[in-house]
């Protein structure tokens, strides 16, 4: 048996990541396309955003292709739940859990959702004003 057979025969095993095949969060997960890495496990993926809003911008993504905090399910919940716990630990690894910072779940298109793989922006390194635009 090959080393690659091997391998997919064990990934059955395991719980299917559901990735939609066009998705750039998708391929960003799966090392398909690159990014600055902040945070990875099986469930959940952290890089830094492309175009900072703040001194701080990190997104943070289940591997798990979601559309939008709109196209959660009630099985999504306790991942969500693990979301928010992982946020709070990159806050204070990244050292500006003290000072504060900002989680935005952009939804749909007037929450101004562009890339559509739910994703939390955690935003931070300067005073942030409200309301947002
Ligand atoms: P939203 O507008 O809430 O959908 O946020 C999408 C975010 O993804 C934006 O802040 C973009 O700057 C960011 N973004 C888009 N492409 C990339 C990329 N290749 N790597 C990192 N961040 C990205
Ligand atoms: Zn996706």
């Amino acid at each position: 048996m090959t080393l690659s057979a091997t391998l997919s025969d064990l990934s059955i095993l395991r719980e299917p990541v559901k990735m939609a095949s066009n998705c750039l969060f998708c391929k960003i997960a799966a090392g398909e396309i690159p990014s600055n890495r902040v945070y990875s496990d099986e469930e959940l993926y952290a890089f830094r955003d492309i175009n900072p809003a703040a001194p701080q911008h990190i997104l943070l993504i289940p591997h798990k292709h979601i559309q939008s905090v709109a196209a959660l399910e009630e099985d999504d919940g306790a991942m969500m739940g693990r979301l928010i716990l992982r946020a709070r630990k990159i806050a204070e690894q990244e050292g500006f859990a003290e000072d504060g910072f900002r989680c935005v779940l952009n939804t749909g298109v007037d929450g101004g959702q562009t890339v559509h793989h739910i994703h939390l922006h955690i935003l931070a390194g300067r005073h942030l004003s409200w309301p947002p635009g």
